[in-house]
């Protein structure tokens, strides 16, 4: 393993104040692909009145630079130390003048951070430390600043200048040249910076604040993207209103841009009133999108809109304090989609997501907690820990104190810290203060990392008729912890008669029953609950609407899990019981596998899917998220020691017994939802697109699968129809798949976004030679190593969501996504590192395996010229193996 510089850690321990204000930071672009050149002049003051001297530290990276003058007089080498990223002028002036030049290559910039070129135009991307590649300055957040922006650059080929804010002036230059100048009146941090320049085509709206201010509303995109804005642009509308109406917060500036781009890191970022995002996430039309597309517009629309107040208006003071703007955010953005669509199902596919991707992240090697003490490079950490456990701890103050207790402590946290870079201890308090609690335990949130386990046991004594509850809480030690304290863990629950009736609830020490739905919070390691009055020895509903990010042990019976499937009021809990006895009847299949014992298929399992087939009085919505099996990686995480291929034929056997089984209910279900309608786009015709498709999913295992799937091929209207049918035939093996992806490649070969599902479709078909495919589909003209688009469909796809493909006994899949993590670490070393955290989990598999990914690990740590995004990912994997 190779110690150096990039392998240094940083500690949120270490945090310093910033000793200068930077009033005001005037910056000057004149730009071309090939080099461009930025001017900056900025007025440093010493913090405080000081008067003494201080040294001034600067930020940048790959810089040429030019010229840089203090108080009017050229520096010379001499005159300042540049040290890796930093550059340092001793003991300069309490009240300072800076003048630099430097000069920057966007064309070549590989990595998409700093200034680099997409498509014909170029653009910039900040966060987290992105603007030291542009220019020297203090690159860190709680250094904040207001920014003039002259671009200046040839009128043909960058006819649109854009920057943060408003425009202010504009005009002609000799030589076919103009200048746009922009200046932004809200001070902010460097990593909020923004600048466009290019030739792209607008959509423009208007919105009306509730205060009566118009605000323009502009969508650029690629000329020939302009029918594909309208979901982008109806998404920001509502969640702008959305805002005003649950959180009270307007609109603050006249102007509010989007730009959209094929090459981007990300899903899309935050830039004051010049949002930049992924292509993903604003174009979409029904024929090229499909409804988990166009609700991915509208959560990452409303989800950066949201940053203006939760995040830009109050920003974080260090990179430590990221959950303090993203779990905040992801949790409001959850909530504006749990409004717009159906609360329940955004709820449950909220929790899958946690549970599939979290779970596992905060067990392995990366454990961290979602306020982190040490990284060595940020951009490691914009984690599911940091955005999904982050949001769901925001949801506990919100459990906690009820919707208008929250919105008090939001009031109070706007009012003490708007135009403040703060940290989440700050949250914390105006939360605690605003509603006079103590929430001091409750904090130990941000620091202890790992998922918590609760284990309940309860007992019934029919001669009092009392029923006990236990609660135990306990978290495994993770590799960067090893003890742990007891948390605050809001646990809600209901008790069910054995006919599924609720029951009303009334503690040991209350004079009456309240309603079916009790709040218990556990703040010990072990709490004990009386319930008094209780009829019959119950059905306990366990742990409603997910109200923390934590698992439930409890030892449900089959017959348990039944009652909760077909009555349960709570629709996590119903969704829940359905995936427990799946996992449990798949994982039974496994081990009856592995022993050589024949494998068969459960009867209640049968029976729940009989009752949830023939509901027809849920949202189907509901019903398709119930009848959704859990995925390969999830009842992988569910194991001792991966049984990758075991795991493969039991989940196939059963849902292809399932299907057998009830063809007919799921064929009539079918029939019901294909109504031959035309294409819409509201929630209910999602919903039932979302059910109908689950059914054919089933009947892909059936006689009549081949011939339905066809039928429902040939007659789509709409991108998810389509994409469900042709993944059908491609995963059913049938001879009808390769007509009918070449047919799409056909049709969509110069479509970047629908040619990222052809990738993803073939490299998630399971078996020994979706290899050979990836390797033949890297060769693919529509193909690009350097688009993190590209990589994530395939490369990702394959070895993320392909597990027998990746774990292929041989080590192939191995050996093949060593050699890409390398590749695409000279290119983009952030997308390198999202990529190695592919074998985060390699300690969980089988000897042979394990040996065949660590010799990888340790391949990938020898190569040369290791970024430090890269060796951060890979040393951890390693390091754990010694402890
Ligand atoms: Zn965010």
């Amino acid at each position: 393993m190779k110690e150096g510089l990039a392998n240094k850690s940083i500690y949120r321990k270490d945090y310093k104040v910033y000793p200068w204000d930077v009033g005001q930071l005037d910056l000057h672009f004149d730009i071309a692909r090939e080099s461009t050149t930025v001017r900056t002049e900025m007025e440093f003051q010493l913090k405080d009145g000081e008067q003494a001297k201080q040294d001034i530290v600067l930020n940048g990276s790959e810089l040429q630079l030019e010229s840089l003058s203090l108080n009017g007089s050229e520096l010379s080498g001499d005159d300042y130390v540049i040290d890796g990223e930093t550059l340092t002028i001793p003991d300069a002036p309490a009240k300072s003048v800076l003048k630099t030049e430097v000069r920057i290559q966007p064309a070549s910039n590989s990595a998409l951070e700093g200034l680099y070129l997409s498509g014909a135009f170029l653009l910039t991307q900040c966060e987290a430390q992105g603007f030291r590649k542009i220019t020297w300055f203090p690159d860190r957040p709680d250094v904040m600043t207001t920014y003039r922006v002259t671009m200046e650059a040839d009128r043909a080929e960058f006819p649109i200048l854009l920057s943060n804010g408003n425009q202010e002036a504009s005009g002609e230059l000799p030589g076919g040249r103009h200048w746009v100048r922009w200046e932004d009146p809200f001070p902010k941090p460097t990593y909020l910076f923004a600048l466009v320049a290019g030739d792209l085509a607008l959509v423009e709206d208007h919105f009306t604040t509730r205060s009566g201010r118009d605000v323009v509303l502009r969508i650029y995109v690629e000329s020939e993207n302009l029918d594909r804005c309208e979901h982008a642009m109806q998404s920001l509308i509502n969640a702008m209103r959305w805002d005003e109406e649950r959180f009270n917060l307007e609109y603050d500036l006249d102007i509010y841009h989007i730009v959209a781009t094929n090459d981007f890191n990300m899903g899309a970022m935050e830039n004051k009133s010049l949002n930049i995002f992924n292509s993903k996430y604003v174009l979409a039309r029904p024929d090229t999108a499909t409804d988990a597309d166009f609700q991915g517009i509208e959560g990452v629309i409303g989800h950066e809109y949201f940053h203006n107040w939760t995040g830009n208006r109050v920003t974080c003071r260090d990179w430590f304090e990221l959950t303090l703007k993203e779990g905040l955010t992801v949790f409001r953005d959850e909530e504006f989609s749990a409004d717009m669509q159906s609360r329940a199902v955004k709820r449950i596919r909220v929790v899958r997501d946690l549970r599939s991707r979290q779970f596992p992240e905060d067990d392995g090697p990366m454990s961290h907690p979602i306020r982190p003490d040490r990284y060595v490079e940020i951009n490691n950490f914009y984690t599911s820990t940091v955005y999904q456990k982050g949001a769901t701890i925001i949801r506990m103050y919100h459990t906690l104190l009820g919707e208008s207790g929250f919105q008090k402590g939001m009031k109070l946290y706007f009012d003490r810290h708007d135009g403040q870079a703060v940290t989440c201890d700050d949250f914390l308090a105006a939360m605690a203060d605003a509603n006079g609690v103590d929430l001091e335990r409750f904090g130990r949130w941000y620091s202890q990392s790992g998922t918590p386990q609760v284990h309940v046991s309860d007992y019934y004594d029919s001669a009092s008729r009392k029923y006990k509850l236990t609660l135990k809480q306990h978290t495994p030690a993770t590799h960067d912890q090893k003890t742990k304290q007891a948390l605050v863990i809001p646990f809600t629950c209901g008790l069910l008669t054995n006919n599924g009736e609720e029951l009303p609830l009334q503690l040991e020490d209350e004079t009456e029953a309240g309603p079916g739905t009790r709040l218990l919070v556990l703040e010990e390691m072990q709490q004990e609950y009386t319930f008094v009055n209780v009829p019959e020895a119950p059905v306990p509903s366990l742990f409603r609407d997910f109200s923390a990010p934590v698992k439930v042990f409890y030892d449900y019976s089959h017959a348990q899990l039944a009652i909760l499937i077909a009555f349960d009021s709570d629709a996590y809990v119903r969704w829940d019981a359905a995936q427990r006895m799946a996992q449990d009847v798949i994982l039974e299949q496994c081990h009856r596998h592995s022993k050589g014992q024949e494998m068969r298929l459960d009867p209640s399992l049968l029976k729940a899917f009989r009752g949830t087939l023939s509901d027809r009085a849920a949202d189907p919505a509901l019903l398709a998220e119930a009848m959704i099996m859990p995925d390969e990686d999830y009842l992988a995480e569910q194991m001792e020691v991966v049984d990758v291929d075991g795991i493969h034929v039991a989940r196939k056997f059963i849902k292809s017994g399932l299907a057998n089984e009830l063809e007919e209910l799921f064929a009539e279900r079918y029939a019901d939802l294909n109504d031959g309608l035309p294409y819409q786009k509201s929630p209910e015709a999602m919903a039932r697109r979302a059910l109908k498709n689950v059914c054919m999913s089933y009947l892909q295992d059936t006689q009549a699968g081949e011939s339905l799937i066809t039928a429902q091929l040939e007659s789509s209207d709409n991108m998810t129809d389509s994409l469900a049918a042709i993944k059908g035939l491609v995963l059913m093996d049938s001879p009808m798949a390769g007509k009918a992806l070449s047919q799409f490649e056909t049709r969509w070969s110069e479509d970047a976004l629908v040619m990222d599902k052809w990738f993803a479709m073939q490299a998630m078909k399971p078996g020994c030679d979706s290899l050979g495919r990836v390797r033949e589909l890297m060769k693919h003209p529509a193909f690009s190593i350097q688009n993190p688009n590209k990589v994530r469909s395939l490369i990702g796809v394959f070895a993320m969501l392909n597990p027998t493909g990746f774990h292929a006994a041989d080590g192939s899949g191995y050996a093949f996504h060593a050699d890409r993590v390398i590749e695409l670490d000279g290119l983009n070393p952030q997308i390198a590192a999202r990529m190695a955290s592919a074998f985060n989990r390699w300690k969980r598999y089988d000897e042979s395996r394990k040996k065949l990914i660590k010799a990888q690990l340790q391949r990938i740590a020898a190569a040369d010229n290791l970024s430090g995004d890269v060796s951060e990912i890979i040393n951890n994997a390693l390091r754990s193996d010694g402890e």
